[in-house]
């Protein structure tokens, strides 16, 4: 596998989680009324018509008629993309709200803001000016090599057919650019590198198991070689960049609203959602440090307590995390909770668990191995036959110190967070709920706050339930350690928002950013250092968990006040996942609806 980054991973990751087995259920929704009957066949030419203008976008969610095409990012193909977004906002006229259902409202206005932001991202964000990365042909060749979704030779003579546009690609990347980010430049210049191996190393293995004829594999390697000098050529142009004034990697605040509203379309300002974080920073700590009052004679009898309230807590928890598993039993250890978590739910009436959909583990294959941890894998709206997996990483080769470190990060406390947001309730429920609400739109332009927030919410939702692995499906209450690693791992959530705005539109600093990391959210060096290179590189996202589990647990307690004693947490679960991957502030407005 090519040197993927871990920020490349986690984009994946996300990928996967959007991604459902909606499509094959298509048929059987039946619309309302005949507006709905319009509206649905809109939405699927809607979505053939976008892969011809974004066809690496279709082949990545695993629609593959566009493989052979490579976009040439220059000026024409900015104004093909403005032309396909203002001619669907006006077909979108053709529409009124009023007319459709509700899950059609959702879609609509998922549609409409997928391309206000499209138009946005080219007249006023213009990040193909600053941002050298965005321009990386090497992913799109590498999933072709990896996905077996079709014969390998048909496969490969479309790469052949996409290869040819390469070095077109770079010389309009080239006339893009303009005073980049150092941040963007150096990152463009380690992936660039990095993805080379596509077609120095994958491409001849992947001729080697082809049935193509020898002079058909010289040609390929031929243009291959020449895709390596072109890819060479755009890291030497950059690094000999003159750029006296290079662009700053923070947004602004201007941009960054707008982004925020686009991106994660809260029904709260990213000042607002900002200033909760702060007030909820502050929550947490002091209740660490009760719990850490609590707990000091138990862990750490006879020495004594740092009067710094953050030191003392930082001890309990580094006290507390040498409580893990052996590496060799990573991977079982994770198997053996998910039937723990299903019982427990089924116990506490907290979800309808559908028991025909139960969730494979898996090792996670080969192409994703190095990013130890646990994502799930769900196949894409066109993989209509696809399995849902558990990928969890295995920590096999892995030297002493690098096992243990990760071990004590992923301890026996957290481990169990960690499989209730990414399994059961978390991601992987949410998926199964998806499914039923079928919509292509949801599956494609799916709401990442929604998502990320969902899996969020149900970690503190489950505690509050009383969940602890050590105390069995009966427990009324989760132990004071549960407890405290959890505000732990919930505190990472908190101050990513509180990093992401604070470097975007308050010139935090790289130290002010390391103390926030390091001494209030109890990081390691390491792992505080990789935030900060994230945060440099990408805006907004880091924002979508908090965001999401605030709106949820918000519209959660919002109902509760008005239902009184009517209130049922189990329906609330299914009536809200009922709306699929749809931004909380429609499901909101659609639930108080209802409950007016
Ligand atoms: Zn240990
Ligand atoms: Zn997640």
């Amino acid at each position: 596998m090519f040197a993927l980054s871990k920020m490349l991973m986690r984009k994946l990751h996300l990928i996967f989680i959007c991604l459902s087995v909606i499509y094959m259920n298509a048929a059987t929704a039946t619309p309302n009324t005949s507006a709905d009957k319009n509206f649905n066949a809109y939405k699927e030419r809607f979505i053939l018509a976008m892969w011809k203008v974004y066809p690496a976008w279709a082949s990545s969610v695993g629609y593959h008629k566009y493989d052979d095409v490579l976009v040439v990012p220059d000026e024409a193909s900015r104004e093909k993309e403005l032309a396909f977004c203002k001619a669907n906002l006006d077909s979108l006229q053709k529409y009124p709200l009023t007319n459709l259902t509700d899950a059609n409202k959702i879609d609509y206005h998922l549609v409409e803001n997928q391309l206000k932001y499209a138009i946005w991202g080219i007249k006023e964000q213009k990040s193909y000016e600053w941002d050298p990365s965005g321009y990386n042909v090497s992913g799109g060749f590498a999933d072709m090599l990896g996905n077996d979704y079709e014969n390998i030779d048909s496969r490969l003579r479309n790469f052949y057919t996409r290869m040819a546009s390469i070095p077109a690609y770079y010389v309009a990347a080239k006339n893009n650019i303009k005073n980049p980010t150092k941040e963007h430049t150096a990152l463009a210049i380690e992936q660039s590198l990095g993805g080379l191996s596509v077609f120095q190393q994958d491409l001849p293995d992947a001729l080697k198991k082809s049935h193509l004829t020898d002079k058909e594999k010289a040609k390929m390697m031929d243009r291959a070689g020449i895709s390596v000098d072109v890819i060479n050529s755009y890291v030497a142009w950059l690094k000999a960049l003159k750029n006296d004034n290079p662009r700053s990697c923070r947004l602004g605040k201007e941009l960054y609203e707008k982004k925020f509203g686009y991106e994660i379309q809260s029904g709260y300002t990213a000042d607002a959602i900002y200033e909760k974080a702060q007030a909820h920073k502050l929550e947490l700590h002091d209740k660490m440090y009760e719990l850490t009052k609590q707990l000091w004679p138990k862990y750490c009898a006879g020495k004594d307590m740092p009067a710094h309230k953050l030191k003392a807590i930082r001890q309990m928890i580094d006290a507390l995390s040498v409580n893990h598993v052996q590496p060799d039993s990573f991977q079982s250890a994770i198997e053996h909770q998910l039937p723990e978590l299903v019982a427990f739910i089924k116990n506490k009436n907290l979800i309808y668990i559908d028991p025909s959909k139960p969730l494979v583990v898996r090792k996670e294959p080969d192409y994703m191995a190095g990013v130890a941890g646990a994502s799930i894998n769900a196949p894409g709206p066109y993989d209509k036959n696809g399995n849902t997996y558990y990928n969890v990483g295995s920590l096999a080769g892995w030297s002493k110190e690098k096992a243990e470190s990760y071990l004590r990060e992923y301890n026996h406390y957290i481990m169990q967070i960690l499989n209730i947001h990414e399994a059961i309730p978390g991601h992987y429920t949410q998926l199964v709920y998806a499914n039923r609400s079928p919509s292509i739109i949801k599956s494609i332009l799916g709401n990442n706050a929604m998502i990320e927030g969902w899996a969020v919410y149900t970690e503190r939702m489950m505690l509050e339930n009383g969940y602890d692995g050590d105390r069995g499906v009966n427990s009324t209450e989760a132990s004071p350690e549960m407890w405290l690693m959890y505000y732990k791992w919930n505190l990472r959530s908190t101050c990513n928002t509180i990093l992401d705005n604070s470097v975007h539109t308050r010139n935090m600093t790289k130290e002010e950013a390391m103390n926030l990391l390091v001494n209030e959210a109890f990081q390691q060096q390491a792992e505080a250092e990789g935030k900060w290179r994230r945060v440099s590189v990408t805006q907004v996202q880091l924002c979508c968990y908090f965001t999401g589990y605030t709106e949820i647990y918000d519209l959660r307690n919002e109902l509760k006040d008005k239902m009184k004693s009517s209130f049922n947490l189990k329906d609330f679960h299914e009536h809200f996942l009922g709306y699929g991957s749809a931004p909380v502030k429609y499901i909101r407005q659609m639930m108080l609806q209802e409950k007016k």
